[in-house]
């Protein structure tokens, strides 16, 4: 499976990094809008559900991810936020 940093031309990647990771409580609305139209959908959802802890991918915030994954038996492991931020410098 193709990471979503691996993507061509991903919509995302020309619009402010910060919609997909809303503050707690804060709207995922506009970061859902924009997936909606991304040609990567399918591929970054799926990605999400099998990888991501945090924010939105695919479309599908984290309260999203988790209901699918509690259909389909499906566990990650959840880094704490400082060590996702750190892994995702290294
Ligand atoms: S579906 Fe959304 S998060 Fe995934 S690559 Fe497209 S715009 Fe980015």
């Amino acid at each position: 499976m193709q990471p979503p940093r691996e993507f061509e031309n991903p919509l995302c990647a020309q619009v402010d990094g910060e919609l997909w990771f809303p503050e707690k409580g804060g709207s995922s609305v506009a970061a859902k809008k924009i997936c909606s139209q991304c040609s990567h959908i399918t591929e970054c959802a799926e990605w999400g559900i099998k990888h991501e802890a945090f924010g939105i991918w695919g479309g599908l915030s984290v309260r999203d991810r988790d209901r699918i994954r509690k259909k389909r038996n499906i566990t990650i492991e959840h880094l704490d936020w400082e060590d996702w931020l750190l892994n995702a410098k290294t």
